[in-house]
Order: C-alpha cells, then sequence, then structure tokens
C-alpha cells in the first residue's frame, strides 16, 4: 500500500530529523561552494507618455561566493555568503 509507505518514510524522516535535532554538530572543513542567482541585466521602458516603468529585462546566472559546512555525524549542512575577519592574536613586541 501507498500509504503505508508514506508512513514510514514520515516516520523515518521524523527519527532523522530528531537526530539533526539533538545533533552537537561537528562540522569538517567548510568548503567553497558558489551559488547560482538569476539576475537581470538590464531594463526596459513600459508605458507611454507620463505613464512609463522599468522592468527587469533579460536574466542571466550570476555566481554568487558561498561557503558550506556539513556535520560530520549527522550530515546537516549550513551555508552562508558571508565572511569575517580572522583574529590572529598578538605576539611580544620587543621593540
Ligand atoms: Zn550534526
Amino acid at each position: 500500500m501507498l500509504s503505508d509507505k508514506i508512513e514510514r518514510l514520515k516516520e523515518e524522516l521524523r527519527i532523522e530529523e530528531q537526530k539533526m535535532r539533538n545533533c552537537k554538530h561537528v562540522f569538517g572543513k567548510h568548503f567553497f561552494n558558489p551559488k547560482n542567482v538569476r539576475e537581470a541585466y538590464g531594463f526596459k521602458m513600459i508605458g507611454h507618455g507620463s505613464d512609463v516603468w522599468t522592468e527587469p529585462e533579460g536574466y542571466h546566472d550570476v555566481q554568487k561566493p558561498q561557503w558550506t559546512r556539513k556535520c560530520t555525524l549527522c550530515g546537516y549542512e549550513e551555508h552562508t555568503d558571508k565572511e569575517k575577519p580572522i583574529i590572529v592574536g598578538n605576539e611580544p613586541d620587543f621593540k
């Protein structure tokens, strides 16, 4: 029965979600994982007279930087497109 299968999959999904929620994620090394975003590169004029507006025209895929890290225990993935400076700390200054 299909409905049995669906129920079984729902149960599996619930268990997997539970695992992910209870996981104290241990992330592996992040990796560069650029994403494609559709962006308009032009505009066209619509209407006439004083009733004129523009609409985006012509779309292309633009690659945006993104990084991904994956939990080595449960497979949970996190994505970010933000960067922060690495704080390198201090060292003795003998001057
Ligand atoms: Zn995890």
